[in-house]
């Protein structure tokens, strides 16, 4: 299992995990690269919020998307707000914030769906994108998992919605924790680190850790402990293991940038099957 970035047309790049087949579904995660904003959204901007140029950011879309193989025109995207509200995504959401962002699904941090042909993309700058894929039922999904959403454990209930919805077995789905700031740079004040502390007491020391006096947190762990708690085998979890911090040349970093970035976006999207 690997996390690598596969070159496809002019500098476009998709970040892929080798676990998830191609041949049953879509996914990638974008870089900085191949596309067409100005800075500090320079190049491939995928996000409407952020106050690039919208005709940019739809020829990025476009760029992008034609690159993968999906519509651009039926991708699904929520307004995301770090909260833990999980949408099941059908055929009239296709589509939804694919031009506009008052038209994306409200207040909404993670997709899941059992409907070919319906891209998912959440947007990332800092947080992790988490992508899930149930071959047994044909089903996918993926979390925003920000600190905040990393402790409301949105990742587990991402799973869990799958579970309900589609008849997802924990210990057969296959999960993929993408670029995101790494506990080399995800420095946190006391209070964060005590929420963390008190929500995953059993593994708080390999979560936040202390170094020189400076409390660093480590969300891909936080994500993957809180996957194995409802039954997700290790093996399972293929890690990206790439900080966005350290490479802000390849992703968009809100840290490094200090808050005026663009966002990579991870799409997910299940091929039709007989
Ligand atoms: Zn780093």
């Amino acid at each position: 299992m690997s996390f690598y970035l596969e070159k496809s047309g002019k500098n476009i790049w998709h970040g892929k995990f080798s676990s998830f087949s191609s041949s049953l579904l879509v996914h990638g995660i974008s870089t900085r690269f191949g596309g067409t904003s100005q800075p500090p959204f320079a190049a491939m901007n995928l996000a409407l919020h952020v106050g690039d140029d919208s005709a940019a950011v739809c020829q990025n879309r476009q760029i992008f998307c034609e690159s993968l193989g999906v519509s651009a025109e039926s991708l699904c995207t929520p307004e995301q707000v770090h909260g833990e509200y999980i949408a099941r995504v059908t055929r009239k959401d296709a589509g939804r914030g694919s031009k506009v962002y008052a038209d994306a699904l409200p207040q909404t941090d993670a997709l899941i769906t059992n409907e070919a042909d319906i891209p998912l993309m959440l947007c990332f700058a800092d947080c992790t994108p988490i992508l899930f894929f149930d071959a047994q039922h044909h089903a996918i999904g993926m979390a925003h998992g920000g600190w905040r959403g990393t402790i409301k454990k949105i990742a587990q209930k991402t799973l869990l919605a799958m579970q309900r919805e589609f008849g997802t077995c924990p210990a057969d789905c296959l999960v993929g924790i993408g670029p995101s700031i790494g506990p080399c740079c995800y420095e946190v004040g006391d209070n964060v680190a005590q929420q963390f502390c008190d929500v995953f007491p059993k593994y708080r020391d390999v979560i936040v850790r202390e170094n020189d006096h400076h409390i660093h947190l480590d969300l891909w762990a936080a994500n993957q402990l809180q996957l194995e708690e409802v039954g997700v085998l290790p093996s399972h979890i293929d890690k990206a293991d790439a900080c966005t911090v350290c490479n802000p040349k390849v992703f968009f970093s809100y840290r490094a940038e200090k808050g005026k970035t663009g966002r990579i976006g991870a799409i997910i999207s299940l091929r039709q099957h007989e």
